[in-house]
């Protein structure tokens, strides 16, 4: 019997905020996930270097995700020298997790970006990817701005069948989720100009931040 998928959140977390916890939570909920695992990454290929260290974004994430049995933190890409790949952690989950079905979430914006990740297309065949898009966003929009080769492989992989989460990989799916209008880019811009982001993101995560000084200017690490 297949055991049930384990899903995988990447991000900066720069810092983790209830839209990245939302995504997770909703997601888990609609295709039954066992566990959510948020993997910060070290060094992103393809974005300014985060604001903090990659200690202090795996510690914001633990404290953001302590209490729910359901998420984990996992800190192999702040461990990992160099660039951090998703290629690179997939083939890892991979090899520990057997044919088990592996689920890379992410939302709509990183999605029609894919074809400047590292290896992309070989994604696939190391995990299912599942978009998560707000009401109102359509699907068809999506599509016809995707780049050609993408737009085909989403076409392609689109699954329409529920049972896809029954094999390891290999399946596209979308769900809608609970809009929530919130970036770490507009937080680190209030916590610089010290207005408050409460209700943003996990009290505790905004109390570890104002104990660490962290945000204060753009330099600090
Ligand atoms: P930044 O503003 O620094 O670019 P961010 O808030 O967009 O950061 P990331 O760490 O880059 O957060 O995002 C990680 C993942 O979470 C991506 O797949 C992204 O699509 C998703 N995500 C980020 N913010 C939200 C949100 N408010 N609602 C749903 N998904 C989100």
């Amino acid at each position: 019997m297949t055991l049930p998928a384990l899903g995988v959140l990447g991000g900066t977390f720069d810092p983790i905020h209830f839209g990245h916890l939302r995504l997770a939570q909703e997601l888990a909920d609609t295709l039954g996930l066992a566990r959510v695992c948020f993997i910060p990454t070290g060094t992103p290929p393809h974005r300014n270097s985060p604001q903090v260290s990659g200690a202090h974004r795996l510690q914001m994430v633990r404290i953001a995700i302590a209490g729910n049995p359901v998420f984990e933190a996992d800190d192999r890409e702040i461990r990992r020298e160099g660039i951090s790949y998703t290629y690179d952690t997939l083939t890892e989950l991979r090899d520990e997790l057997g044919e088990r079905p592996l689920c890379l979430l992410m939302g709509a914006d990183a999605f029609a970006a894919l074809t400047t990740w590292h290896r992309w297309q070989e994604l696939f065949v190391l995990a299912h990817v599942v978009i998560a898009y707000r009401p109102g966003f359509r699907l068809q929009e999506l599509q016809a701005a995707l780049p050609a080769p993408l737009r085909k492989i989403y076409l392609r992989r689109l699954a329409g069948a529920p049972g896809m989460l029954r094999v390891s990989a290999g399946s596209i799916v979308t769900r809608e989720i609970t809009a929530l209008d919130i970036s770490a880019t507009h937080i680190r811009a209030m916590l610089a100009q010290g207005s408050s982001s409460r209700y943003l993101a996990p009290d505790t995560v905004l109390e570890y931040i104002d104990h660490n000084h962290l945000y204060k200017d753009r330099d600090a690490r």
